[in-house]
């Protein structure tokens, strides 16, 4: 089983990998067939080859992440961090493509609470759900940070107005490189390894990752941490 997966894995990223390749490398022809003269088409396809580009570079981050996550000298460093800190700095990544977006974001808390986590793993995290939020939330939506707190746990919940997820594809989301829609995944720049991070990070720390989605309505992923 474990051979059939590496060798699934392997077939997936090299897929992956020629996708934006390939644009690359046909756009560089193009141009170089002679469209360097129209200013105009140069100027796209310089720009897609660079989109393609960025895509690469995503896709490399999170596969070394998550070949970290899976080596065996993987350790985390779990210590007493501010969940407001945690928050702020998570969202701070996403604020500017949520204005971009015209997509609200909204986060209170009146208290201070402190949890007990590798503060760095946990905003990678939350910096992964967030961003998916964004994405898969249209043009005028809404995304909320909540806080729900239990005696021995506190819960994050990010809650978006957007597309939903559909029942049947719950219990695939959090597989490497399952998408819903494979084709608006890419199109918002997607990798399909976002939420196998999140579920490596949140399982590392011993807590749980849950999600509830309506389709058309919204989608609410909560985290939970260990209150200190
Ligand atoms: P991707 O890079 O494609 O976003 P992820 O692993 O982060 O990959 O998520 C897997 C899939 O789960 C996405 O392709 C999308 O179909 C679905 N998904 C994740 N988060 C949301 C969300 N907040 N709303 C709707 N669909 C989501």
């Amino acid at each position: 089983r474990l051979l059939t997966m590496r060798q699934s894995f392997v077939a997936n990223v090299s897929h992956e990998l020629r996708t934006p390749l390939t644009s690359i490398k046909g756009y560089a022809e193009t141009l170089a067939d002679g469209a360097l003269d129209d200013r105009t088409a140069a100027t796209r396809f310089i720009g897609i080859i660079s989109t393609n580009a960025d895509r690469l570079n995503q896709l490399l981050d999170d596969l070394l992440d998550l070949s970290r996550l899976e080596s065996e000298q993987f350790r985390i460093e779990q210590r007493e961090c501010d969940l407001r800190r945690l928050i702020d700095s998570s969202m701070a990544t996403v604020r500017a493509p949520a204005e971009r977006k015209g997509v609200a974001l909204k986060f209170s808390m009146e208290d201070e609470h402190s949890v007990l986590c590798d503060a760095a793993l946990m905003e990678n995290a939350l910096t992964n759900l967030l961003d998916n939020a964004v994405k898969y939330t249209p043009e005028g939506g809404r995304v909320e940070v909540g806080l729900r707190l239990e005696e021995e746990r506190a819960w994050i919940d990010i809650s978006d107005t957007g597309i939903g997820i559909p029942a049947a594809d719950l219990d695939r989301i959090f597989e490497r490189f399952y998408r819903v829609d494979k084709g608006r995944s890419r199109a918002m720049g997607g990798t399909g390894l976002g939420l196998a991070i999140v579920r490596h990070v949140v399982e590392a720390h011993g807590e749980q990752v849950l999600v509830q989605s309506e389709v058309g309505r919204g989608t609410t992923f909560g985290v939970s941490f260990t209150r200190i």
